[in-house]
């Protein structure tokens, strides 16, 4: 969480702080801040609140030019957002500001000797205390800025990601990463560094994705990368593949409205030149050297967190039934924590959109120790995961800037979709002809989720009836109840609306005590296998007077008789079904919390690329 960017060159460093600072405001927006250094010294302006709102205090302020600078916005882990948290943070000298993205996990050590030593802080922060520690070595070493962050580095415990500035260097900017992402932009004497590629793009498209424990010195144009072992590295310069147009609005009022309409294109951007079902070929790069392993495992798990740990729900059921293999899906967060069984004929694949989760980052690592072969599915190309990962394949949904994840679902759904039909087809566990109409079945979807999204604005006017609901219970089976959990997610992240998903089985063992008339309980109660259940599950909910919104096939009359709203679909094959049951979820939310007035694409204490614990 919290974006961080810097700029060393001919332009004037505050425009193009600010402005890449508002496109990493999805990673934290408590509190934003810049250093900037001119005639009239190393100087940081820091406010509470959003980028414009330190826009708005800075604004008369004369002594904003600046060749060279850091900026912050923050997601804070150690102490509330107020002026004094926010970044950058000066060392006790004034001489050094830095800017961090992370969490110190022995700082309270640090500090304890630092007020021992005379140190006084101004905030409660953890960065602060990472700074004054690098200047306290600098000082008792004698040695260059660059040197006290390297032995800085060796005993600090945590994830980083951070830019230093120094009073006496005009030129110079010093960066350190490791577990928080850090990419470098290199123009033509000039250089970008951000918390990714967002605030680059515009300016070169060749970029540097620094790696954990690597130290980018930037120093009068030139960028020199060593290890904090002291051992020089060759930066290897990645060609960015971005275009501007996906990291902003395009006429629509809020990224996530964006997002939700552009998942016909971003699923069939994620199939694209895998998938074609008349050559009847399915094919995915990232598998070619694994498929051995693949195939051959004993167990698939999955780990994840949040949304992308319903994908996994979802791929759990696809995996089951065309592999026949046995799954299991594990919250990152609990299964790095849990010394697990694994071993080397375990396939584990991590999803991210970030690809920058640390839980998932962490678990990753794990397994890696275990043996396991691991496999990431990601959005963000070059993200931590998907390097840390022995293969991958990327969602292609293209940026995702809404804090809450919509695209990203359903691309990984999509990926995870295609990696089941393979594995089915490999194992032999699906025969020809069927695994032919599910590659059909799949290649049909994106032409169906254009004409889901249709229903736009009836869901508008369902969401204008229910905004003022307390709660919501969201109730699938099969398939869809994964669906189920992520519309509760998502209109609690958005709405603040609480919200439940369960398995519709599952609410007569204790939700069904919450049924009055006052409670909206939404069903996906579409065709498939489990649909006679989950009728009788409707019944269950309209015989204690409960609203019912049922998302269900179109044609469908049973519901209809029963449900107070009926949102119809297009049919699809029941495990494809997720790809477009959760589109109206997401429209409902997004309605919802419009009306409400939330910030959606914003929403309170969230932050969209968890980069801490
Ligand atoms: N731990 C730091 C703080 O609380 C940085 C948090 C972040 O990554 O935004 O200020």
């Amino acid at each position: 969480m919290c974006g961080i960017v810097a700029y060393v060159g001919k332009q004037e460093a505050l425009p193009v702080i600010i402005k890449g600072l508002k496109r990493l405001e999805y990673r934290g927006y408590d509190s934003a801040g810049v250093a900037l250094l001119n005639d009239a010294g190393l100087n940081v302006y820091k406010k509470k609140g959003k980028v414009s709102e330190l826009e708005n205090f800075i604004e008369s302020n004369p002594n904003l030019h600046s060749h060279i600078g850091i900026g912050h916005t923050r997601w804070a882990t150690h102490g509330e957002p107020n002026d004094a948290n926010a970044h950058p943070h000066y060392s006790a000298s004034e001489n050094f500001a830095m800017i961090h993205n992370g969490i110190i996990e022995n700082y309270e050590v640090l500090k304890t000797d630092l007020i021992n030593k005379g140190y006084t802080f101004h905030s409660d922060t953890d960065s602060e205390v990472f700074i004054n520690f690098i200047e306290d070595i600098y000082q008792n070493n004698n040695c260059s800025l660059e040197e006290a962050v390297r032995l800085a580095l060796h005993k600090i415990v945590g994830a980083y990601a951070i830019v230093l500035m120094n009073k006496e260097e005009p030129d110079t900017l010093i960066a350190a990463r490791k577990g928080s992402p850090l990419v470098i932009g290199v123009g033509e004497d000039e250089f970008f560094l951000a918390s990714d590629a967002t605030p680059i793009v515009e300016y070169t498209n060749q970029v540097v994705y620094l790696d954990d424990y690597e130290i980018a010195v930037i120093r009068d144009a030139k960028l020199q990368i060593k290890t904090i072992e002291n051992v020089e590295t060759h930066p290897y310069i990645n060609k960015l593949d971005m275009e501007l147009e996906a990291i902003e609005k395009g006429g629509y009022e809020h990224f996530m409205l964006k997002e939700i309409n552009e998942q016909p294109r971003s699923i069939a951007d994620c199939m694209r030149g895998r998938l074609d079902s008349r050559a009847g070929r399915l094919i995915l790069g990232g598998l070619r050297d694994y498929m051995n392993k693949f195939q051959n495992a004993d167990r698939i798990i999955i780990t994840a967190c949040g949304t992308s740990w319903h994908a996994g729900l979802v791929a759990e059921y696809l995996f089951e039934e065309f592999a026949r293999v046995p799954v299991e899906v594990e919250y990152a967060s609990e299964f790095r924590y849990r010394n697990p069984v694994i071993n080397s004929r375990d396939f584990v694949i991590a999803i991210s959109q970030s690809g920058e989760t640390a839980d998932t980052l962490a678990a990753i690592e794990l397994a890696k120790q275990k043996g396991a072969t691991i496999f990431g599915v990601c959005n963000v190309v070059g993200s931590s995961i998907a390097r840390a990962t022995h293969a991958g394949s990327y969602t292609h949904a293209g940026p995702e800037i809404g804090v809450a994840s919509t695209k990203a679902f359903t691309a990984q759904i999509s990926v995870l979709s295609m990696m089941a039909l393979m594995l089915g087809y490999q194992r032999g566990t699906l025969p020809e002809s069927k695994y032919m109409e599910l590659l059909s079945e799949l290649e049909a979807i994106p032409a169906k989720v254009e004409k889901a999204l249709k229903l736009n604005e009836q869901i508008e006017r369902i969401a204008a009836q229910y905004k003022d609901a307390r709660n919501f219970l969201y109730l699938g089976r099969g398939y869809n109840f994964p669906v189920a959990l992520e519309g509760a997610l998502k209109l609690k992240e958005i709405s603040y609306i609480h919200a439940e998903g369960y398995p519709a089985a599952e609410m007569k063992h204790g939700p069904i005590a919450l049924i009055d008339e006052e409670m909206p309980v939404v069903f996906i109660a579409t065709q498939d296998s489990s649909y006679e259940k989950v009728v009788s599950n409707i019944q269950e909910v309209k015989a204690r007077k409960g609203k019912i919104i049922a998302v269900v096939t179109e044609g469908d009359q049973t519901v209809r008789k029963m449900a107070d709203h009926v949102i119809e679909i297009p049919r699809a094959h029941e495990a494809f079904v997720p790809l477009i049951s959760v589109l109206p979820l997401q429209q409902l939310s997004y309605h919802i919390a419009v009306m409400r007035g939330c910030n959606v694409d914003q929403p309170r204490n969230l932050a969209k690329s968890v980069t801490v614990e």
